[in-house]
Order: structure tokens, then C-alpha cells, then sequence
């Protein structure tokens, strides 16, 4: 194999390599950084991107047409491939060695005037591998100690429930090798394009997508997006597979409309490329959320554009850290160390509340690249067929958070990507375990992120009940569910009124009980909050004439 070495500074070198592995049936060029390490004498390799040898990404220039491109090609013998974006094209070259790779980058690069940018097409993974069974439930989403577990490491998932399970139709883009769409328990999960008509053979909605019913093969570049990995169905399973129905495993969350982009293949590898394109197509649905449980694609400045893109539309991108078991802010893990602040990375927590750091996928950290942390170990899920595998890796922890991000947008549909990343943020449980290796110092917390959002805006009222959202929230009744709010009863007795309502011990707000005799201005005897157990129980005098009016605030403890 041809190959080339250079010296990047003392003590590190830089070596590229021809090579040809099972991934894919297409050549690549391996980049590797190796670095000497003084303590111990040894050389190792930092840093490792693959790229396929024959195939580019150009940004052409906004006035060239595609004759003009095609002719431009011609002349240095290569072939326009597929089109990312309107601008954005892959473009193949029959030569593949490491000299002539090199040469056609350069000489793309030199058409100034025609070509704004040129970069190699990179290759990338999916983040999670399965292992063996040997726990049986579901750790990371209630955690009871079970084999040898720490109790409530967990993201408190029926907690949540009681609060909500339904985000009413949140479109997420799920980025990774499809969906198992005939899997029992990943029925009715998916976004469907309604401005498409399936099977005719047109492109209905005029999106550059024929038939683009339920998403996007782009590794195949067809419309049948259908797992043949079990990576993606994992993944997505984890944020919505089917609760209740008698079946294997429960989601974080229902009524989710999955959007499901296919870019990984059976081996779990994709290209640059494809990702891009993906983003992209997502974006232009209207995705406000997408999880890409990816990683080890090498830097490409195509898609930092893209991402970009996805930031100014306030789209949140919930990211998996990586699982080398390094340090991100030192060796960074792309696609979740771009810097757009739409960007929630996520390592890996096991069931004993730290970072898993075992031989098996361990997950990177960074106390500026890694935001949190989240259940990414064992983590039982659907797959192929009608099976279900434990998966470890960041790619399982990721899932979780998009899924509370999904909810958060649910309750607040105005609110971008950096908003939705605060609550989840400042909510998290913070533990020394992870202190120094993220930038919150904790793991997800599904009903901390939700009561964050609530405190922010207690008024709205997600089911239209009439009952506010922070007054559900204290109360126990769920926010997604008209026909499930507070109940009061009211009586006179003794020549006062009474007043009974549900209420859960919440220390972040309380209920208060006002009187009024007209509805317009309104006392408070000056006792605040009136919990008896659970129960909220206390008298005003009824008004000199008779009449007089009860109601009940809740308020966010300041
Ligand atoms: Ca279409
Ligand atoms: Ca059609
Ligand atoms: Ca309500
Ligand atoms: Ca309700």
C-alpha cells in the first residue's frame, strides 16, 4: 500500500495510508496523528479519520450551471456524483492512490472562480455496540439498585410520567442506519409525509425526494429507509418505543413523529456526505430536534456550514460524545465537538452513577466539549426482526436526552435550541463523579429539566384544561392530559369557605389561596401554602354579605 509520512512538529507525525476495509466496498485514505508519549516511550496514534479516496465534496460557486460543472469535471476526468444541497455535490474520480487523491484536491481547490470549497468525504460511525445480555430491565430509566446499581441513578423516567408521556406529534430527525418499521413495539412512531404520494413515482412535494413517504435512504438513495444494522432502532427506541402495550420495552416518550434519515449501512459507517445531505433534508422539514448518535467522522467544514444553518433555525442537535474513552477537548470527536451553541453532547453514565470508563466503548469526556451525562450502559432496546439487544455506548445515552428535549418543546414550542439546552442544563443532577469531565458537572434528570422549563413559564397550559402547567406540575395531574387535572372541592361550613385540592410536595413552587368578594381585588389571610400531608386545607371567612370567592395560585418559590 502506497503510503506517506510527514512530521507534523517533534514528536508527532502525521502518516497517510491507502486502504480497503470491510465498511464499505469503495477505497480509503487513512489520516493518522501519531504522537510520542515520553512517560512511558511509546508512540500512539492519536487521531485516526478515514476518507473515501475517490470521492470529494464541492461547494461550487452560485452561478455555474450544472453543464458548466459537468464540463469542468471533464477536463480534470472526474464525474459529478450526488447532490447534497443546491449548492453542495459529491464528485468521483476513477484514480484512486494516495498521490493523485491529493493532486485532484488541489486542483479542485485551485478553481477559485468555479469551486468555492473542496474537501475529502469522510467516514463515520455509529456510537453504540451490543453486548451480551445480562441485566433485564431498564436501568437508566428506573433504577432500583438492580445488579448492583446505585438506587435512582437514573433520569427518573416514571416520575416523569406521571408529569407527561405524550409531546403531541415533535417531529425528530433520527440520523443513524434506519428504523425497523415492522418491530412490535416501534409501531406508529413515524412522521409521515402527507404532501407526498407514496409509490407513484414523482417527487409530489417538489423537495428533490421521490416518494419520500417516511423519510430518506441516503446510503442507498432510495425511500425505503428500513434498518439492516439495529443501531438506529435502538437508538430510536429509546426515545419512543411503544409504553403499555404488553411488549418488550417503554420509551422515554410518546407521540413523538420519528423522522427517519437513514445514513449509516450495515456495517454502521457512513459517509460525510450523506450526513450533510441528511441535516440538510431534515432542516428543510422543519425538524426542530435531531439526534445523531455519531461519531469519529473526520472535521468537515461542508458540514459545520450546515450545522450552522441548523443553529440560525434554532434546531437543537442532542450529539454522543464519543466512546474512545478520551478526552474531547484534546482529541476532538466530530460531530460533537463543532461549536454551535445548538449542539447537547452527551457521554455515557452506568447504572453505578459515574462516567463509564470500562474496556467496553468507553465514553469520552470534556470539560468544554461534553455537556452531560446520560444512561449508556446495557441499555435494552428493539432491534432487528422482533428482537431487542443491550447496547453500551454514548450512542444509547444521547436518545434519553433528546427524548426530555422532544417534551420541553412540547410544553414551549417557541423556544430554540439554546432555551430547550438550558433547562436540560441547569436541571441536571450534579455529582462529583462528574465534576471536571462536562460542562454541568451531572447527569440528566428528565422531571429537573421539565420543572425548570415550568418555573419559567408557570401560566401555559400544554392540555388546555384550564389548569396551568406549574398548577398540574404541583398538583400530580398531567400536563398532556385534558381529562386528568386538579381537583378541588369547596364547601361552607361554619360560616367559612373551604377549600380541598390535590398537592404533591414540590420544593419548587406552592399553592396559595386567595378571597375575594367581587372577582376583582383579592386577599390572602397571610398564610402561605397550607399543605396537610398531601392535601391543601384551609378556611377564609365568608364575606359580610354572604358572598365570597376562593381561588387557588400557584406560584414558583422565588
Ligand atoms: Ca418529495
Ligand atoms: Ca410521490
Ligand atoms: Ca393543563
Ligand atoms: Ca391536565
Amino acid at each position: 500500500m502506497e503510503e506517506q509520512t510527514e512530521l507534523q512538529s517533534a514528536g508527532q507525525w502525521r502518516r497517510e495510508r491507502l486502504v480497503r476495509t470491510a465498511l464499505m466496498d469503495r477505497p480509503m485514505i487513512a489520516q493518522e496523528d501519531w504522537c510520542f508519549d515520553a512517560a512511558t516511550t511509546n508512540w500512539f496514534c492519536a487521531r485516526r479519520d478515514l476518507f473515501l479516496a475517490d470521492q470529494f465534496i464541492v461547494r461550487v460557486a452560485g452561478h455555474l450551471t450544472p453543464a458548466q460543472f459537468d464540463a469542468l469535471l471533464l477536463t480534470q476526468g472526474l464525474q459529478r456524483g450526488e447532490q447534497i444541497s443546491p449548492d453542495l455535490f459529491t464528485v468521483r474520480t476513477p484514480v484512486t492512490n494516495l498521490s493523485t487523491w491529493r493532486a485532484t484536491l488541489n486542483a479542485l481547490a485551485a478553481q477559485t472562480a468555479l469551486v468555492l470549497a473542496v474537501e475529502p468525504d469522510g467516514v463515520g460511525f455509529g456510537s453504540g455496540i451490543p453486548n451480551d445480555p445480562g441485566f433485564s430491565n431498564q436501568w437508566g430509566s428506573h433504577n432500583t439498585g438492580q445488579s448492583g446499581g446505585s438506587v435512582d441513578a437514573d433520569v427518573d423516567a416514571p416520575e416523569f410520567w406521571d408529569i407527561m408521556e405524550n409531546v403531541n406529534g415533535v417531529v425528530v430527525a433520527v440520523l443513524d442506519s434506519g428504523l425497523n418499521f415492522t418491530h412490535p413495539d416501534l409501531q406508529n412512531l413515524t412522521w409521515t409525509n402527507t404532501a407526498e404520494i407514496s409509490g407513484d413515482g414523482l417527487d409530489n412535494d417538489g423537495n428533490g425526494f421521490v416518494d419520500d413517504v417516511r423519510g430518506w435512504d441516503f446510503t442507498n438513495g432510495d425511500n425505503n429507509p428500513t434498518d439492516d444494522h439495529g443501531h438506529g432502532s435502538n437508538v430510536t427506541g429509546i426515545i419512543g418505543a411503544n409504553r403499555n402495550n404488553n411488549v418488550g420495552i417503554a420509551g422515554m416518550i410518546g407521540g413523538v413523529r420519528i423522522l427517519v434519515c437513514k445514513i449509516l449501512n450495515a456495517s454502521n459507517a457512513g459517509l460525510t456526505s450523506h450526513l450533510i445531505a441528511a441535516t440538510t433534508y431534515a432542516r428543510q422539514r422543519g425538524a426542530p430536534i435531531m439526534n445523531l448518535s455519531l461519531q469519529n467522522y473526520p472535521f468537515s467544514g461542508a458540514l459545520n456550514t450546515e450545522f450552522t444553518a441548523c443553529q440560525t433555525a434554532g434546531i437543537l442537535l442532542s450529539i454522543c460524545a464519543g466512546n474512545q474513552g478520551v478526552n474531547n477537548d484534546v482529541t476532538f470527536n466530530y460531530p460533537s465537538c463543532y461549536q454551535q451553541t445548538n449542539i447537547i453532547a452527551v457521554g455515557n453514565h452506568d447504572r453505578t452513577d459515574v462516567r463509564w470508563s470500562g474496556a467496553f466503548n468507553p465514553s469520552n469526556y470534556g470539560a468544554t466539549n461534553v455537556d452531560l451525562y446520560a444512561p449508556g450502559r446495557d441499555i435494552y432496546s428493539p432491534v432487528l426482526g422482533t428482537s431487542y439487544s443491550f447496547y453500551t455506548g454514548t450512542s444509547q445515552a444521547t436518545p434519553f436526552v433528546t427524548a426530555i428535549a422532544a417534551a420541553l418543546k412540547a410544553l414551549h414550542p417557541g423556544e430554540a435550541a439554546p432555551q430547550l439546552i438550558r433547562h436540560i442544563a441547569a436541571a441536571v443532577e450534579v455529582r462529583a463523579a462528574y465534576t471536571g469531565i462536562c460542562t454541568t458537572s451531572g447527569r440528566l434528570n428528565a422531571v429537573a429539566a421539565v420543572a425548570h422549563a415550568l418555573r419559567e413559564q408557570p401560566q401555559a397550559d400544554f392540555d388546555a384544561d384550564g389548569f396551568g402547567d406549574f398548577h398540574e406540575y404541583l398538583a400530580g395531574t398531567r400536563l398532556d392530559l385534558a381529562a386528568n387535572s386538579p381537583g378541588t372541592t369547596n364547601w361552607l361550613a361554619g360560616g367559612f369557605l373551604h377549600l380541598r385540592t390535590p398537592r404533591q410536595w414540590r420544593p419548587e413552587g406552592g399553592l396559595y389561596l386567595e378571597f375575594s368578594t367581587n372577582l376583582v381585588n383579592w386577599t390572602t389571610n397571610g398564610l402561605t401554602d397550607f399543605s396537610s400531608t398531601n392535601l391543601l386545607w384551609q378556611a377564609m371567612p365568608v364575606a359580610p354579605a354572604g358572598q365570597g370567592f376562593l381561588r387557588l395560585r400557584a406560584q414558583v418559590t422565588p
